[in-house]
């Protein structure tokens, strides 16, 4: 028997979770902890009280690394002020406006739309002109964090760790608009729909037609965006992707209690059990 809640999860890989009797006295380590039930633990956790239940799990639940579930992914998903290689080009104001767009979306398997195996969790703009050594980078562009559920999908999540430690993971970024202006040096200005300039159809310029021009996409709608793996090349050879450290229990258990850290510590404490000292 295992206690299964929030708690459970930044429980150490290996730990039996176990009720200890000291602490559900009152003048015990942990005095603001109460019994309410036989089989319930109470925590007046500042403005929250967590109540632990006792949850059956399969005895391998005590082998498994929490952290195993989810692969954090962090890169660059989208520039501006340059066209990528398939032509495709965004204003800064662009992507001031499809910003908002980006996070919720669905993280897909090599632009296969019903493979999804993620979701994108969060979007910012990156502001140009920070160059650094390392990266060499200083046009705008949008920086996305995608969790990829490695629990669904434990192939992909392998290649993916393979890919990442050979510096060839990216994303590709999907991406619609209303409008299309056929931009850069090539370029004549005009505006045509987006179906017109992708079908390039009569409506559409010779340029945009003869893909001769970069389409600008005007006030993009991001809809997700791509896990690329080799051999598929990215459209933006600037899209890497990295994998995020993962965090550690003490992290977590400071999240868990809002930074408060000597409550942060006696949950710890508390899950570690007594032979963790
Ligand atoms: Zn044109």
């Amino acid at each position: 028997m295992s206690y299964f809640d929030v708690l459970d999860r930044i429980k150490p890989t290996g730990m039996q979770g176990h009720l200890r009797e000291d602490i559900l006295t009152a003048d015990g380590p942990f005095p603001n902890v109460e019994r309410q039930e036989a089989s319930a633990l109470v925590v007046d956790a500042g403005n929250r009280t967590v109540v632990t239940v006792p949850a059956e799990v399969p005895k391998e639940e005590a082998a498994l690394d929490p952290d195993s579930f989810l692969t954090r992914l962090r890169g660059r998903l989208v520039g501006a002020e340059q066209a990528n290689r398939n032509g495709q080009f965004w204003t800064t104001g662009d992507l001031v406006f499809g910003v908002g767009t980006v996070a919720g979306g669905p993280l897909n398997w090599l632009h296969q739309e019903r493979r999804i195996v993620g979701a994108l969790t969060e979007a910012r703009l990156v502001e140009g002109g920070k160059q650094t050594a390392a990266e060499g980078w200083s046009l705008p562009h949008i920086e996305a964090e995608a969790s990829m559920w490695s629990f669904l999908f434990p192939s992909e999540t392998h290649i993916v760790r393979e890919a990442a430690a050979m510096g060839k993971l990216f994303y590709s970024m999907e991406c619609v608009s209303k409008n299309v202006e056929c931009y850069g040096p090539n370029g004549c200005g005009n505006v045509v729909s987006y179906a017109d300039a992708t079908l390039r159809t009569e409506r559409a310029c010779e340029h945009i037609r003869a893909k001769a021009s970069a389409r600008r996409l005007i006030n993009p709608v991001f809809q997700g965006a791509a896990i690329i793996v080799p051999p598929v090349q990215p459209g933006w050879a600037n899209a890497n992707v990295e994998l995020v450290r993962k965090a550690g229990s003490n992290d977590k258990a400071m999240a868990f209690t809002d930074g408060d850290e000597a409550l942060a510590a006696q949950i710890l404490a508390f899950i570690q059990g007594p032979t963790s000292a």
